[in-house]
């Protein structure tokens, strides 16, 4: 066995789908390889910024590749997304629209207004649908937490205000996931 690391067992199912995407056979996933494995639905694949996200996310090692153990988190990772994904996709259309956006900010705990949601969807949404694909739909909920989580450090009484120096400023923005 080519992947042993402290005694881990491998989902073997997922490590045939790891197996798949290694077209280059080399036991790690490069950027492309993780672009044509990460699929939105039968059509559509994960956008580069995306993908770029989530090896940045799940390689462990720092090497810019992911092995079978950083896929295997990567892909339980992304079907709990999927589960989330679905169940605010009330009407089953495939992707989520403001007022499925608005309801699951705030079922995840965000007090954001409108207007902000107004703001958020079209900044992860390229093409202007009015809709958030899968991915782009992780991507804008992964860099909310980041920023959000940020501020929080900064505003330990939770009054929902902070006061930042400029420099301080693009430290949180520059160490955020975006
Ligand atoms: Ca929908």
């Amino acid at each position: 066995m080519a992947y042993q690391q402290q005694g881990q067992q491998l989902n073997q199912q997922i490590y045939q789908w790891f197996r798949m995407a290694d077209q280059s056979q080399n036991g790690q996933l490069d950027f492309h390889e993780v672009s044509r494995a990460l699929r939105n639905d039968a059509t559509s694949n994960f956008r580069p910024e995306t993908c770029r996200m989530m090896i940045a996310m799940f390689d462990a090692e720092g090497d810019g590749k992911i092995n079978p153990y950083e896929f295997e988190k990567l892909w339980n990772y992304l079907a709990q997304w999927r589960q989330t994904f679905n169940q605010f996709d009330k009407d089953r259309s495939g992707a989520i629209d403001r007022a499925e956006l608005s309801q699951a900010l705030q079922t995840m705990g965000y007090r954001l207004s409108d207007s902000f949601v107004a703001i958020a969807l079209s900044k992860f949404d390229p093409d202007r649908t009015g809709n958030l694909r899968f991915d782009d739909f992780i991507r804008l909920c992964c860099i909310l937490n980041s920023l959000t989580m940020q501020f929080a450090q900064n505003d330990p009484q939770r009054q929902g205000r902070i006061t930042v120096a400029y420099e301080q400023f693009l430290t949180m923005i520059f160490t955020s996931a975006i």
